[in-house]
Order: structure tokens, then sequence, then C-alpha cells
């Protein structure tokens, strides 16, 4: 077992279903969120960065589906959709939403555990395990060598700078909230000091952007936080911006 606990957020709006959940998942030693709107679970969603979501289709506001969507829209959290519904249309909606996987009711406890075990694995076999580089776009740091290349020139920055770069790599496409970031860069005691990550967003943005011919990596989610667009594994950029700062060396060829 593992000293870090998932956390699953559970979307459904009959109580002795959500009781049912919360009791199995409990005893399999994850933290378990509830909630019993589709709106809330968007919410929550946003807020807690659940490790998988427990999905009804059925919910008294907005349709599980449109719940799929909206999530999707910023992130990739493993969706286990939990229905009565049996319709295989209604199943292949959810999948093609972007659901990973469907499990109908009644359902076996078991089954159900196995299959959030399965997607959680998935979920974590991705990362940077076996890459020590980091690459988004003309961005590319190397996590052996501490050091950031923006458009094949190396780019010093700050060990500040570099922790929050490096989180927005590994976050690259997720809407990430303002504490979700403090608390993760900066720790607990800074969760609220929003003026350090104005202060810290905006020279990194700087120093991006002048790099790299005024590309916006780093968005922001208005109210919520910031969002780092991935741009994929591209190559440099053929046209280099020129440098006029001290704070870059180019890379001499
Ligand atoms: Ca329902």
């Amino acid at each position: 077992m593992t000293q870090n606990k998932n956390t699953i957020l559970v979307v459904e709006d009959e109580l002795p279903i959500r009781r049912v959940h919360a009791i199995s998942l409990d005893m399999a030693g994850y933290k378990v969120m509830e909630c019993d709107t589709g709106r809330e679970g968007v919410r929550l969603a946003a807020l807690i960065r659940p490790d998988l979501i427990l999905l009804d289709l059925g919910l008294p506001d907005i349709d599980g589906k449109e719940v799929i969507k909206q999530v999707r829209e910023w992130s990739q959290v493993p969706i286990i959709v939990c229905s009565a519904r049996i319709a295989e249309e209604a199943i292949s909606q959810a999948l093609e939403l972007g659901a990973d996987d469907y499990i109908s009711k009644p359902f076996n406890p078991d089954v159900l555990l196995a299959r959030i075990r399965a997607n959680l694995r998935k979920a974590t076999a991705i990362p940077e395990v076996h890459n020590p580089e980091l690459v988004n776009g003309c961005i590319r740091m190397n996590l052996n060598r501490h050091e950031v290349q923006l458009n094949g020139v190396k780019v010093t920055f700050t060990p500040k700078e570099y922790e929050l770069l490096r989180y927005f790599l590994t976050h690259s496409g997720k809407m990430l909230t303002h504490r979700d970031i403090l608390k993760s860069v900066w720790g607990n005691a800074h969760i609220d000091d929003m003026q350090y990550l104005r202060v810290y967003v905006r020279q990194l943005r700087e120093k991006i952007e002048r790099q790299t011919g005024g590309h916006r990596y780093i968005i922001t989610e208005p109210g919520i936080g910031y969002r780092m667009e991935s741009k994929g594994e591209t190559s440099t950029d053929p046209k280099p911006a020129t440098s006029t700062q001290g704070e870059s060396r180019p890379a001499k060829a």
C-alpha cells in the first residue's frame, strides 16, 4: 500500500449508491469526495484535482456526458462511468466524449475496485521515469542536468522559476488552480500568496516569450489559475528570436 492516498471523486445523485461507493473505496484505502450533481462534480474536479472520477450519467442537473465533456476540456483525469444505462449507445457516447471505462449498475464492488486500480495504473504509467527531459514545443528541460533550453538556446532560471516551469511542464495542457501551484511549488505556508505567483509567472513568460518569438505558453484562466498550453514535442523554432538580454546564453553552434 502506498502512503500517498489517491483521491476519488464520486458524482452520484443516489445516496444509497454513494454510501456503497464511499464505504468500499474507503476500505480500499482511497480518499473519497462526493457530490450529487453534475455541476458540483465539474467544480470539484477543478478544485480538488482528484486522481479518478466515478461518474453517474443520470444526474439531476446536467447529464453525466456533459460532465465528461467539460472536464475533458482541461483534464485527462481517468473517468469511470458507473451507470444504470446499459444501452450501448450511452456507453459509446460516454467513451467517445473521453470516459476511460464503464461499469453498469448493479455492480460488483470488487470488479469496480479492479477497474479503478487499472485506470489509476494507466494514468500514472506515462510520466517522466524513463525520460529525464520534459519537452513542450520549443521548451526543453533536462531534469538530470537542471538545464532549460528555449528554442535551442540555454537560458538561466532562478531555482524557483525552474521549479515553477517544471510544474507547468509536467502538467502541460491541464488547468492548474492558483492554490495547486502555490502548494506544489512554494508549500502549504504560501498557499494564499497569489502575489508570488503573479510575479514569477510574469518572469517566466518574459523569458519564454523573449526566446520563442513571443509564443504564449502560459495562459491565464481568469479567476482560477493558469494553464500551460500543450504544444507537443516539436523541434526548435526555425526562426529563433534574437536575444538582446543578458539572461540567455546563446549556444553558439
Ligand atoms: Ca442517477
